[in-house]
C-alpha cells in the first residue's frame, strides 16, 4: 500500500513499537536529538521514548492546565514517581516536605520506596481540626528548607482544600520546589502552576478520563529543564503510556470541562441534600458554608465549583449500629450506585471510609461519593429514598 496523508481531523492511533528510519544517517540524526529530549521530537524512534499519540494527547492537557509541557505516564503513581524522581540526586540530601492528607497510595509509595528503598529523609506536616496552620507550616520550612513541599490541593477522604496559594508563596520564599497533586480539584477549578507550583500532578484514570475506564497518569510544568529531566526518567524507567489508552484518553478529553462542571454542580445539590437529613452526623463537603476550609475553597476555585466529592458520616448510637447504617445505605442505593474503588466516574460510586482507611479516620458511618454526571434529579431521588430506608 502507498504512503499517504489521510484527511483526518484526529491525531490517527500509532501503535507502532519502533518508526522507520530510512537511513543511517536518519538513525544518527534521530538518536543525537533524542539526546535533547525536546518535548516533541522530529523524529519518532521507539514507542517507549516518544510516541506521536501520546504526543497529540499530551498537547490536549497541556491546552487544560495551560502548561508548557505535559507528560503522560501509565498510572498516576506512575506520574508521582516521575515528578518525585526528577529531584533525586545522588548527593542531595536535602529533606522532602509532605502533607499527611494525601491519597494512601502516594502514601505507601513514599514508606516502601522512597524511606525505605531509596533512602530519602521525608517530613511529614498535618492539619489540626480540618485545616492547615499556615504559620506553623511556614515555620517548620523555614527551619527545615526541604528540596521539595508536596500536597493535594483537595485532601482525601476529608476533602480538606489547602491555600495552594499560600502554600506556594510561602515555598517559593524558602526556595523550595513544590509538587501540587491537582487531582481531586482538576484545572476547571484552579491551575497550580499559573501560581507557580513547579510541577503538577494528576491521576488521569479520575476526571481528564472520566469514564473508569482506563488507568493513566500526567505530570505538567514550564520549566524546560525539568520536562527534559522527566522525559528521561519516563524513557528509562519504561513509564509510558500505551497509545491506545492515550488515544481513548484524548477522545475523552474533549468533555472534560463539561462533566467536571455538571459533576461539581451534582456534588453541591447532593451535599445540601445530606446536610438537611437528620440521618447523618456531619457532611464533609468544602462547598458547605460551615465546612473548615470553605472561605479557602471559594476564593481558591474563584466559586467556580467546590470539587465532585462528598464525605458524610450517618448516626447511629453506636459504632455497631452506624455500621449498620452504613451497609444498609449501601444497599440502598445499589444498583443506581455502586461500591468501586476510584474515583471521577461518569457514574456516582461510593467507598466506606473505614473498611479502606481503617482507624486512620475511625467514623464506622463514614461513606465517601465521587459524584458522577447523572441527572440531578435521579441521584436526589436514590439518596433521597436511601436516607429513609
Ligand atoms: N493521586 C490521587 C489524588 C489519587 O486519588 C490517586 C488514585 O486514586 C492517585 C494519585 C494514583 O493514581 P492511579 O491510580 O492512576 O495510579
Amino acid at each position: 500500500m502507498k504512503k499517504r496523508e489521510i484527511n483526518s481531523a484526529r491525531t490517527p492511533l500509532y501503535r507502532d513499537a519502533g518508526f522507520e528510519l530510512t537511513t543511517s544517517e536518519m538513525t544518527s540524526s534521530a538518536f543525537v536529538a533524542e539526546a535533547d529530549h525536546e518535548r516533541e521530537p522530529d523524529l519518532y524512534i521507539y514507542s517507549r521514548y516518544r510516541n506521536p499519540t501520546v504526543v497529540s494527547a499530551e498537547e490536549a492537557i497541556m491546552n487544560k492546565e495551560g502548561s508548557e509541557w505535559a507528560l503522560l505516564a501509565e498510572s498516576g503513581m506512575a506520574a508521582i514517581d516521575i515528578a518525585l524522581s526528577v529531584f533525586q540526586e545522588k548527593d542531595k540530601r536535602k529533606k522532602w516536605l509532605f502533607s499527611s492528607e494525601i491519597y494512601g497510595g502516594t502514601l505507601s509509595f513514599i514508606s516502601n520506596v522512597l524511606i525505605n528503598r531509596r533512602g530519602i529523609d521525608i517530613e511529614f506536616f498535618s492539619p489540626s481540626d480540618h485545616n492547615y496552620d499556615y504559620e506553623a507550616i511556614e515555620h517548620l520550612i523555614s527551619e527545615m528548607r526541604p528540596e521539595i513541599l508536596y500536597f493535594e490541593t483537595i485532601s482525601n477522604p476529608l476533602l480538606i482544600v489547602a491555600d495552594g496559594r499560600r502554600l506556594i508563596k510561602i515555598a517559593r520564599k524558602y526556595g523550595v520546589k513544590v509538587i501540587v497533586d491537582n487531582t481531586f480539584a482538576t484545572p476547571v477549578l484552579w491551575k497550580p502552576l499559573d501560581d507557580g507550583a513547579d510541577i503538577v500532578i494528576h491521576s488521569a484514570t479520575k476526571y481528564f478520563s472520566g469514564h473508569g475506564n482506563l488507568t493513566a497518569g500526567v505530570l505538567c510544568g514550564n520549566d524546560k529543564a525539568l520536562l527534559k529531566k522527566a522525559i528521561e526518567y519516563r524513557k528509562y524507567t519504561g513509564h509510558m503510556l500505551s497509545p491506545d489508552d492515550a488515544y481513548r484518553l484524548q477522545t475523552q478529553l474533549t468533555s472534560f470541562d463539561l462533566r467536571f462542571r455538571q459533576q461539581c454542580a451534582n456534588a453541591a445539590e447532593l451535599a445540601m441534600l445530606l446536610n438537611d437529613s437528620d440521618k447523618t452526623a456531619s457532611v464533609l463537603f468544602p462547598g458547605l458554608k460551615y465546612h473548615e476550609t470553605h472561605d479557602v475553597a471559594y476564593s481558591l476555585f474563584s466559586n467556580k465549583g467546590f470539587g465532585a466529592m462528598i464525605t458524610f458520616d450517618l448516626k447511629g448510637d453506636s459504632s455497631e449500629e452506624k455500621r449498620l447504617y452504613r451497609e444498609r445505605f449501601i444497599k440502598a442505593v445499589y444498583p443506581a450506585i455502586k461500591l468501586i474503588p476510584t474515583l471521577g466516574d461518569s457514574h456516582t460510586i461510593l467507598m466506606p471510609v473505614e473498611p479502606v482507611w481503617g482507624s486512620k479516620y475511625p467514623e464506622p458511618g463514614m461513606i465517601r461519593l465521587s459524584v458522577g454526571f447523572e441527572q440531578t434529579e435521579e441521584l436526589i431521588k436514590v439518596i433521597g429514598m436511601a436516607l429513609n430506608a
